[in-house]
């Protein structure tokens, strides 16, 4: 299988649904992720936006609509072929081999890249980066089942950039991260959009929103009930309505 177009990848979702017995979690979702940007995913809790992560990274399976990676339809494959068309995850949880150094689960990111031809030496490469992308290069001997939880955080990015994605899905990338941390995270994630990948992320904070995202989409009841750029929807009504007050600027510039 080869990756999804030469050059980076858009993403595109087109009337996704997802029911669990009588509910619509992802109620009919259009949404794109451009190549070179930051979008971002917000929602009240209960507002579907894992179940759509879920159907785009192929952990789920949509009752109905299309997922699209660089033009390609993906809807139908599973959660690995759209690893190797260039689709990377980060999860809510985080995910790491307690046993491995820091390094070696930043190479198993790389390695995935590298499956079909092995090439040791691009794979170091592509690690190294990775690490130093993070600053988690004076980690990278340590057993990872030992670092604190931001540096988990970290590590988790760094094993997903290692494997150079043209889509990355990000849940929540800066919970457990201090002040330091959220800085490197926020750095990191401008310039891989700066090299042209197209990053969806799932974020609580509205100030990292704003901060982060060109384009937002906000979420509520399995619909998406507004988008656009950061500034705009932060303010929106609707959203400040279904994140319960808690946006920035509610209500100015409502409709
Ligand atoms: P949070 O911010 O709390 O993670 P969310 O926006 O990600 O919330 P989802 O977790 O996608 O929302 O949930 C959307 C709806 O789908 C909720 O009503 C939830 O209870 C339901 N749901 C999600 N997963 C399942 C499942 N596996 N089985 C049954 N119902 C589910």
């Amino acid at each position: 299988m080869s990756p999804a177009g030469s050059g980076r990848a858009r993403l595109t979702v087109r009337g996704v649904i997802r029911r669990y017995g009588g509910i619509e979690a992802v109620a009919g979702v259009d949404l794109t992720a451009p190549p070179g940007r930051i979008t971002a995913l917000i929602g009240p809790n209960g507002a579907g936006k894992s179940t759509l992560f879920d159907c785009l990274a192929g952990t789920v399976r949509p009752d109905a609509g299309r997922v699209l990676l660089g033009g390609r339809d993906v809807t139908r494959l599973p959660a690995y072929a759209r690893v190797r068309l260039g689709l990377a995850r980060t999860f809510q949880q985080i995910a790491v081999f307690p046993t491995l150094s820091v390094a070696d689960n930043v190479r198993i990111g790389a390695e995935r890249r590298h499956r079909r031809r092995p090439d040791a030496r691009a794979v170091d490469t592509a690690t190294a980066r990775a690490l130093a992308l993070f600053g988690l290069q004076d980690l990278a001997a340590e057993p990872a089942g030992e670092q604190p939880t931001g540096v988990l955080r970290l590590l988790e990015l760094a094993r997903a950039l290692a494997g150079d994605p043209q889509v990355l899905l990000l849940d929540e990338p800066a919970a457990g991260l201090d002040t330091a941390q959220t800085a490197r995270l926020v750095a990191a994630l401008r310039g891989l959009a700066d090299r042209g990948t197209a990053l969806l992320l799932v974020e609580h904070d509205p100030d990292l929103v704003g901060e982060l995202a060109d384009t937002v989409y906000a979420m509520a009841g399995g619909r998406v009930v507004a988008c656009g750029p950061a500034a705009g929807v932060l303010a929106d009504a609707r959203v400040a309505r279904a994140w319960g007050g808690a946006a920035p600027g509610a209500g100015v510039g409502a409709p």
